[in-house]
Order: C-alpha cells, then sequence, then structure tokens
C-alpha cells in the first residue's frame, strides 16, 4: 500500500477522510487529518505511521486499525493509485 508510506496528513484532500476499521473487532472511526496535524510532529508522520500507532477506541478492544483514504459521500469508495 504505497500511498499509506508517501503520503501525509497534508496531502489529504479536503473532499477525503481517513477511516480507519479495527482489525479485530471491526469497528471504524474517521480520522480527521486535521487532528493529526495537531499533534506534534504529525505533519512529519506518514499515514502509514499514523495507522500503525492507532488503536481502536472500543472498551477493552485496543485492537490495531486498518486505514483507508475514503472519498466523502462514499460509503466505501478506496482511492487507490493516488500521484
Ligand atoms: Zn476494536
Amino acid at each position: 500500500m504505497n500511498w499509506k508510506t508517501s503520503l501525509r496528513a497534508g496531502d489529504v484532500g479536503a473532499e477525503q477522510r481517513l477511516e480507519l476499521s479495527c482489525r479485530k473487532c471491526g469497528a471504524v472511526r474517521y480520522l480527521e487529518p486535521a487532528a493529526i496535524l495537531a499533534r506534534r510532529g504529525g505533519d512529519q508522520l506518514s499515514l502509514g505511521q499514523v495507522e500503525a500507532r492507532a488503536r481502536c477506541t472500543q472498551r477493552g478492544c485496543k485492537g490495531m486499525m486498518r486505514m483507508m483514504l475514503v472519498r466523502k459521500g462514499e460509503a466505501s469508495g478506496f482511492v487507490g493509485g493516488l500521484a
């Protein structure tokens, strides 16, 4: 998944959003790029690094999250092959 290592939060367009789904329990939450950028050093992290650090927020789960880049307005429109 090259886009995860080549893209940073600042590269995510306004019409896109980051979706995190738990590999363990399947819970889904959305991550605003602005929230990543607000963290110290957040603008230096690739999305792959953000994904690696993300943990499920469900009570007692703390599972690893899978990140997807989706276009706003689509239920599950994976956007791949970004330049
Ligand atoms: Zn979970």
